[in-house]
C-alpha cells in the first residue's frame, strides 16, 4: 500500500535544513606570509648591536662636547635657547647616531621653525655638507658603523676617536 504522501518527505517542513546548507565550507585563502625582519635585533660577529633608537639617543657627554665645539648657543644667530639637531636623521634606515659630530645646537626658529633646517631643505643640507666636509664622511656614524664596515677593528671608543680624528686631519689638510 502506498502511504498517501503530497510531498516527498526532504521537501517537509523540518527536513529541510539539512540539504539546503552545503556540506562543505568554504576555504579560505592561505595568506602568505612575509618572513618577518626584526628591526630591533641586530647581531653582527655574534655581538648584539645596540638597538638602533638608543644609538640616536644623545648623552651628556655627547652633548657636552656638541656645545663645547659650537658654544652653548645657536650656531646661527647666538640664541641661547637652543635644542640639539641631529644633522644626520637619527631613524631606522637613515642611520644618524647620537654622536657629537652628528649635532649641532640650534635656536628654535632655525631649528624646527620657519627659517629651520626641518622646513628648508638648502639649510639641511648646509649643515650636513658643513660637517661633512670638517669631519669626513662618516661624521654621523658611531663606534659600531665603523666596526662594522670595517674601518676599526673592535667597537671601541679610543679606536672610533682615533679615527674620527685622522678623518678630521684628512679633511684639514685636503682643503689647506
Ligand atoms: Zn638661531
Ligand atoms: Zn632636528
Amino acid at each position: 500500500m502506498q502511504e498517501f504522501n503530497p510531498y516527498p518527505k526532504s521537501k517537509q517542513l523540518g527536513h529541510q535544513k539539512e540539504k539546503d546548507t552545503p556540506k562543505f565550507k568554504l576555504q579560505k585563502p592561505r595568506k602568505k606570509r612575509k618572513p618577518k625582519v626584526n628591526k630591533n635585533i641586530e647581531m653582527f660577529h655574534n655581538r648584539r648591536i645596540p638597538h638602533w633608537k638608543k644609538r640616536g639617543e644623545v648623552n651628556r657627554k655627547t652633548a657636552n662636547d656638541t656645545l663645547r665645539y659650537y658654544g652653548e648657543a645657536c650656531a646661527m644667530c647666538g640664541n641661547h635657547n637652543y635644542a640639539l639637531h641631529h644633522i644626520m636623521h637619527k631613524g631606522y634606515g637613515i642611520g644618524g647616531r647620537g654622536v657629537w659630530r652628528n649635532l649641532v645646537p640650534l635656536c628654535e626658529l632655525h631649528h624646527t621653525g620657519a627659517e629651520g633646517v626641518h622646513k628648508i631643505k638648502t639649510f639641511d643640507q648646509f649643515w650636513k655638507d658643513k660637517h661633512q666636509k670638517t669631519f669626513g664622511p662618516h661624521y654621523y656614524k658611531d663606534a659600531w658603523d665603523l666596526w662594522m664596515e670595517g674601518h676599526i677593528e673592535n667597537p671601541t671608543e679610543e679606536l672610533f676617536e682615533k679615527f674620527m680624528k685622522l678623518e678630521e686631519e684628512r679633511c684639514q689638510t685636503s682643503i689647506g
